[in-house]
């Protein structure tokens, strides 16, 4: 396990929210009732692989608050998921869902396993199972889960119809990040880039440059990361940089992104390998180092803890956009701080896959569907307000876009279990 896996990330959740509680005075009831997860499900799965045997896999599901509305959050597929890992990214489900103001709570899921290593068949046997153990407390009022790292809308289907198998009924509204013709929402797979580049245009209009000609770097190379080089390259972006688990890649004079979404597609998996025999790039001898370039926007959109105490001294873009959740530990948080470096947090960077996930599951409780450009309009228009009730809040209350995005928030959360109060 690396260094950078040893660094807790739900301690680093609650360093985060200490901060903002304690700048809101909140006392100690008020706290109790929105810190901890409210619950936490481990399983284990028996699957049938294609050789006969049997394996286990360990799944988790956390959720974090139901206080405004049912828990919402992806299921994360990955061999080095843990527990703590999970319920931090549930704990920033609650909040980034009362930042942009999207009626959910928080929750998180996930089954440590190494997807790449699995056949179809087995990918599915584990999916229905993770699905049908967990049943009960996924529901559309009750657990809402959507893609995450390592799982996509084929699996979300599988989630779907197990549910709706279960309950004899077709029942959409349980799951997010389905594919279109099951209920899915138009824009929801470039959502969280989408609602990034929302983002990303008010911090350059703030900060005083364009987005015309600024140089970028991206880490990761998935759903987000290869959405936002495309999108900032058609708002007129150099992409100098990107990465994947193959590696970094560079050219000075902008990366043909168009050439490395098709080297993915080439590619029997998703990733950029080979890019470098298909344009002009350099491949870097540390994949690391992408984060230390100089570049006007840096986009850590890959896996949590990647700028820590040790690189974050060597950053030089102005403006980090969080694609990634947790991509900041809190150590460097505050070494970025005071060289000027304004970061769009996590909490409200990404908060465009969740938009997207709760219009997706408006349109299904319906039975009617919107058009891509009405999508993207309310998308813009949530993403938008968002940014610039944070930037208010960390104005009113000087501190940094991530702590201001918390006090928005939490304080959002702590008014609706004011409001509910205590079933005793
Ligand atoms: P994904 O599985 O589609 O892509 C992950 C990418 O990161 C891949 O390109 C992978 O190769 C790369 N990667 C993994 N380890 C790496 C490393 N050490 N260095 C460089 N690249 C590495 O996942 P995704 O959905 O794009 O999610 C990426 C991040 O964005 C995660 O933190 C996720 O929680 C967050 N996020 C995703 C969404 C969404 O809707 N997809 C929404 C909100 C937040």
């Amino acid at each position: 396990m690396s260094f950078l896996k040893q660094i807790n990330p739900f301690e680093n959740a609650l360093k985060q929210f200490d901060k903002a509680a304690e700048i809101l005075q909140l006392d100690e009831n008020q706290i109790a009732m929105i810190k901890e997860p409210r619950r936490i499900t481990e399983v284990n799965l028996p699957v049938q692989m294609d050789d006969g045997s049997i394996r286990i896999f360990k799944g988790f599901r956390v959720q974090h608050s139901i206080i405004r509305g049912p828990a919402k959050g992806g299921i994360r597929f990955h061999p080095e998921v843990t527990v703590e890992e999970v319920k931090a990214l549930a704990f920033w489900m609650t909040y980034k869902c009362a930042v942009v103001g999207v009626p959910f709570g928080g929750g998180k899921g996930g089954v440590v396993c190494d997807p790449s290593k699995l056949s179809r068949t087995e990918l599915q046997n584990l999916a229905r199972r993770y699905f049908a153990e967990l049943s009960d407390m996924f529901g559309p009022d009750q657990d809402v889960p959507a893609p995450d790292v390592n799982t996509n809308p084929q699996i979300m289907s599988w989630m779907f119809d197990t549910y709706s198998m279960h309950k004899k009924r077709f029942i959409p509204a349980v799951i997010t990040g389905k594919p279109l013709e099951l209920g899915g929402s138009e824009g929801r797979t470039e959502a969280t880039a989408q609602g990034m580049v929302y983002c990303v245009r008010e911090a350059v209009d703030h900060l005083g440059f364009g987005l015309k000609g600024a140089k970028v770097a991206i880490q990761g190379f998935g759903n987000a990361g290869s959405h936002a080089a495309k999108l900032l390259s058609e708002d007129g972006a150099i992409i100098v940089a990107i990465s994947d688990i193959s590696g970094a890649y560079y050219n000075p004079e902008g990366i043909d992104i168009d050439a490395a979404l098709e080297t993915c597609r080439q590619n029997e998996v998703w990733t950029l390998e080979g890019l470098e025999k298909n344009t002009r790039v350099e491949k870097m001898d540390d994949p690391m180092k992408l984060l230390e370039l100089d570049v006007d926007i840096l986009i850590p959109a890959a896996l949590e803890n990647q700028i820590t105490e040790a690189n974050a001294p060597n950053v030089k873009a102005k403006l980090i956009a969080e694609c990634a959740n947790g991509p900041v530990t809190p150590e460097a948080d505050e070494i970025l701080e005071k060289k000027n470096v304004f970061i769009i947090p996590d909490i409200l960077c990404n908060a465009g896959g969740v938009t997207v996930s709760y219009l997706e599951w408006v349109q299904n409780r319906m039975g009617y569907y919107w058009t891509k450009e009405r999508v993207n309009e309310d998308l813009e228009r949530i993403m938008v307000k968002a940014f610039d009730e944070v930037l208010e809040t960390s104005k009113k209350y000087q501190v940094n876009m991530r702590i201001g995005a918390f006090i928005l928030a939490i304080g959002r959360v702590t008014k609706a279990a004011e409001l509910r109060g205590l079933y005793a």
